[in-house]
């Protein structure tokens, strides 16, 4: 085989899923798994570990491997609401210029911890900003920016910029008692509507997330939170 299609495997890998036995661990990395009932991707990270569909049509031969399900594990266990009640509230001091914050993952503490992004330019329409300081066991896992008074929607500019591997989220309306909001997961290119969330009036109750992931369509909304309504103050 050519070295640079080794590499290129190596980094990242096939593996067709087991139908007997167990899918086999993998380290931090990516891998591609084709499995009975489609293609998906495997991504392990310090704080993620997650299994997505890359199609959702079912192969129309039928291959000879196992089934696969979708899943979705943070290793900090689930979002803490309180971070992104701070995130909306350190916004609103911003109004009506747009804001961003991440959420930094310490693999040392296994928690997260919010800081806002410092503003090179900011208006109510556009922000440019630096990435806080972070120390060598921290890394990037929520990625946050509001769109001050107007909607939360994903734009072409955030297309642009949510590259790599974290979880996105965009605040909108935020002059209003209860602001809009959107998420998602953000797999090198591949996004995953994160359905619901307080900001959308969840009635439901929120499974444990990490319980074994549902298979189809609308997974995410039955793994991903748990959290309940809630109202924020305006
Ligand atoms: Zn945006």
């Amino acid at each position: 085989m050519d070295p640079r299609d080794q590499a290129l495997l190596a980094a990242c890998p096939v593996v067709a899923a087991p139908r007997f036995g167990a899918l086999p661990d993998m380290g931090n990395g990516q891998r591609i798994i084709v499995a009975r009932n489609g293609w998906f991707v495997q991504t392990k990270l310090d704080w993620l570990d997650s299994i997505v569909a890359l199609g959702h049509d079912q192969p129309q031969m039928r291959l000879p491997y196992g089934e696969v399900a979708e899943r979705l594990r943070f290793s900090f266990g689930v979002l803490p609401i309180r971070l992104i009640e701070a995130f909306v509230a350190a916004s609103r001091e911003r109004l009506p210029n747009e804001a961003a914050g991440v959420l930094i993952y310490s693999r040392c503490s296994g928690q997260l911890r919010l800081a806002m992004c410092e503003p090179e330019r900011a208006s109510p329409v556009h922000i440019r900003y630096r990435r806080p300081a972070m120390a060598e066991d921290e890394t990037v896992a929520v990625d946050l920016h509001t769109h001050g008074r107007a909607p939360a929607f994903w734009s072409g500019e955030d297309d642009r910029d949510d590259q790599g591997i974290k979880v996105a989220g965009v605040f909108g309306l935020l002059d209003r008692p209860r602001p809009s909001a959107c998420f998602r997961l953000v797999i090198n290119g591949l996004y995953q509507p994160l359905g619901k969330h307080p900001w959308r009036g969840a009635q439901d109750e929120w499974p444990e997330q990490g319980a074994e992931a549902q298979r189809g369509e609308g997974w995410m909304r039955r793994v991903l939170w748990r959290w309940r309504e809630r109202h924020l103050q305006g």
